[in-house]
């Protein structure tokens, strides 16, 4: 079985865009800009934020954190996103989910200017990935395509099978397939048996966030399985929502949790913030 590994690819595209980010700053004056805002204390999300603030510094981007209290109001929330939508210098911004529970994600997310959405997740990106005029693409189903096609898997006229049709993974990751000329059936709780689908596939990408709810039995023998989901296990270790045991001699090919998706994640983020770079520069040369 070959490991689909998304640490390493995600250093070689880092090594990458380092040289982009440079050039870029040259041309410019100035590097690009993502703006990342977190609202209230989850330990989680805080993780996630430094990790993504860490990539912007790694890269050579410039990032503001905006830090906001928990109980921030949705006005006032809503207000804070359009200041960074106005602000000149910032190309890309990003609201770190979830949000505390009396807010509204999805008004937060469409208060973000269509051309500083560096996640790809406003329903005008989301539009135009749909029509095939992608300008920016929801960042882990991207890693996924990226991390199947540098592993040279084909993905042309195969079956995808898709787990999980959130707005933020699996719906675009089955965008993406078609897209790649993949025959895409999308499975969601209500696909039943769900192995049915699963076990027919050349390719399974589980989003699902059930911890190791799929094995062995619910693959083909030779089937690659990207593994999108990741949990704390009780030891303190991370999964995924595949139980890799007895894997190793059936796959094709899957992906590792940690060290798969996850890396890819964040290595899209940045390459969604300097296309937004990119465009910002030619909006205001026009
Ligand atoms: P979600 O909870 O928004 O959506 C889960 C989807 O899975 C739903 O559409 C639901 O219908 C489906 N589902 C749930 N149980 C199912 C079952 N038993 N059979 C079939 N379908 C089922 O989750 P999400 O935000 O899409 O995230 C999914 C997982 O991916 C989570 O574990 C999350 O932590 C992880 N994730 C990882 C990354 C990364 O960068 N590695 C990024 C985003 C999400």
């Amino acid at each position: 079985m070959k490991r689909l590994d998304g640490k390493e690819l995600a250093k070689q595209r880092r090594e990458q865009l380092k040289s982009q980010v440079a050039k870029f700053s040259q041309i410019h004056g100035r590097p690009p800009c993502l703006a990342v805002v977190l609202v209230g204390e989850d330990p989680a999300s805080q993780v996630y934020v430094r990790n993504k603030l860490k990539a912007c510094a790694d890269v050579g981007f410039r990032s503001v954190e905006k830090r906001l209290p928990q109980d921030i109001s949705q006005k006032e929330l809503q207000t804070q996103v359009g200041m960074l939508n106005d602000d000149r210098d910032i190309d890309g911004i990003l609201v770190q989910l979830p949000l505390p529970q009396h807010l509204q994600a999805d008004l937060v997310l469409a208060q973000i200017s269509p051309l500083k959405d560096a996640d790809g997740l406003d329903p005008e990106n989301l539009g135009l990935l749909m029509t095939g005029n992608k300008r920016v693409a929801p960042c882990t189903p991207s890693g996924v395509i990226e991390l199947l096609k540098a592993n040279g898997v084909e993905l042309q006229g195969q079956h995808a099978v898709v787990v999980g049709r959130s707005q933020i993974v699996g719906k675009p990751m089955a965008q993406l397939l078609i897209d790649e000329d993949a025959t895409v059936t999308l499975c969601h709780s209500h696909s039943k048996p769900l192995s049915h689908w699963t076990q027919q596939a050349d390719i399974v990408v589980v989003a699902a966030g059930r911890p190791q709810f799929l094995g062995q039995k619910d693959f083909k023998k030779g089937a690659v399985v990207v593994d999108v989901g990741i949990h704390r296990m009780e030891n303190g270790k991370l999964c995924g929502d595949v139980n890799p045991e007895g894997l190793e001699d059936w796959l094709g090919a899957l992906s590792p949790v940690p060290g798969g998706v996850g890396p890819m994640t964040i290595t899209m983020l940045l390459e969604n913030t300097l296309g937004l770079a990119r465009l910002h520069q030619e909006r205001n040369s026009q």
